[in-house]
């Protein structure tokens, strides 16, 4: 990779330790995991082993304080071996509940779930999606009525990664029925409590992740658990898009680099006409077409992401780059595809499982529809995030 304007010989140092983690714990079992549906829990322990989950925590709970940078290389490095349902387990885990606990919870809550979901030792999953509200989060359903030094919870998430794995969730509810955003408030909820029910879904790709729909009823959470301040949880979603958008566009600029790799040895290996297809010029053009894409979408990456680890607003960036690159991942898988022909729509052949694992980046941490909404605020009626 050799280093560069972003690539230190740090950040080079880090890729050599993502990349040799995938290759020792998740290339050997990944395929079995796909059949399974989920993930070995120990990949959880095996990747804090190396700090791998906790990057971007500070290290007074046990994380390595590091720029966001890192957090960049091991999303981009490790889905780039075409694992986006390993990939997607663990940063469910340390990019979505854990940066809330981090930024906003209390000391008593980080050191009950922060520290020991650094350690590997626990799981979470982050539940904003509802049956009846995705995009528009703000009419969720879930209430949390207090009752003494208890909140009562009623309701249900859907569509919630490591939801069936978790030990707790990180979710929005209603603390204030009556009200739309500023009724909003973010609790963490113990999987173990009374009233608590997980049950799989099946689904179309990233079949190593397991996703979940939650159910709650009359579950009662310590009033200790809320995150921050009441009222205040539409605010926290908000702060935390940036990252949540960053990490799949990572995910996704890696998975574009997995499959050119994977297309670029096919393409030597396979004859037609007594010649490599690598020679077809149809092909070669349509190639090199996709890796300018993917080249240029990378640059702009690796520079609002070195700003939004400076500290810098890149709400505008984060939310194209989510747009750019999960488009990007789908054409690159789509147009590769055509060049396996037939052995592309194999099981055995690794790009039909990318072609089915990236059709839902477009779809979670927002959808392209809602990407380009917010965009439209911004750049057209100036609205500002
Ligand atoms: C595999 C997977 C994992 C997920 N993991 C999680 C998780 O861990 N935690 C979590 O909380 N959620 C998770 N989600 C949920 C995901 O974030 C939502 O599915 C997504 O936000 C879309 O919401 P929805 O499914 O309700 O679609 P809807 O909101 O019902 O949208 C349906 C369609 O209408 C379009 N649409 C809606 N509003 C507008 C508008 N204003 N303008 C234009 N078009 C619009 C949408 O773009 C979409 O095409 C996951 C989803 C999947 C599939």
């Amino acid at each position: 990779m050799g280093t560069s304007y972003f690539m230190t010989e740090e950040l080079n140092m880090f890729r050599t330790s993502v990349d040799d983690f995938v290759k020792a714990n998740i290339l050997p079992n990944f395929n079995q995991w796909e059949k399974d549906g989920k993930v070995d829990r120990k990949l959880f322990k095996q990747a804090a082993e190396l700090g791998l989950l906790g990057i971007n925590i500070d290290p007074k709970y046990g994380g390595m304080g590091l720029s966001d940078m890192f957090s960049l290389v091991m999303m981009e490095q490790s889905n780039r071996h075409n694992v986006a349902g390993a990939v997607l387990s663990l940063c469910c885990h340390s990019y979505l509940p854990m940066q809330y606990l981090h930024k906003f919870a209390s000391e008593e809550i980080k050191q009950k779930y922060l520290v020991p979901s650094v350690n590997g030792d626990i799981v979470g999953c982050l539940g904003m999606t509802e049956p009846f509200a995705g995009s528009d989060l703000a009419a969720l359903r879930t209430t949390a009525i207090k009752d003494g030094d208890h909140y009562i919870v009623n309701g249900s998430k859907t569509f919630i990664t490591n939801g069936v794995y978790a030990d707790y969730m990180v979710t929005a509810v209603k603390t204030d029925p009556e009200n739309a955003r500023a009724g909003v408030s973010l609790l963490v909820i113990d999987a173990k409590s009374a009233g608590y029910t997980a049950s799989k879904l099946d689904k179309l790709g990233v079949r190593s992740s397991d996703t979940a729909e939650i159910a709650m009823l009359n579950v009662k959470v310590p009033v200790t658990n809320l995150i921050g301040k009441e009222g205040q949880g539409f605010l926290y979603m908000m702060k935390s898009l940036e990252i949540e958008r960053f990490s799949i566009a990572w995910a996704c600029i890696g998975g574009c680099m997995g499959v050119m790799d994977l297309t670029l040895k096919y393409i030597q290996e396979r004859e037609a006409f007594g010649k490599p297809i690598s020679k077809i010029q149809v092909i070669r053009h349509k190639l090199v077409e996709l890796q300018t894409e993917i080249e240029m979408c990378r640059a702009f990456m690796y520079l609002s992401t070195q700003r939004f680890a400076n500290g810098e607003n890149t709400v505008k960036e984060a939310t194209m780059l989510k747009l750019k690159a999960a488009e990007l991942l789908k054409t690159v898988s789509d147009e590769c595809l055509q060049f396996f022909g037939g052995y592309g729509f194999m099981e055995e052949f690794p790009i039909a499982r990318v072609y089915r694992d990236q059709r839902v980046n477009p779809i979670y941490g927002g959808t392209s529809e809602i990407m380009k909404e917010i965009l439209s605020k911004m750049i057209v009626d100036g609205v500002k995030y």
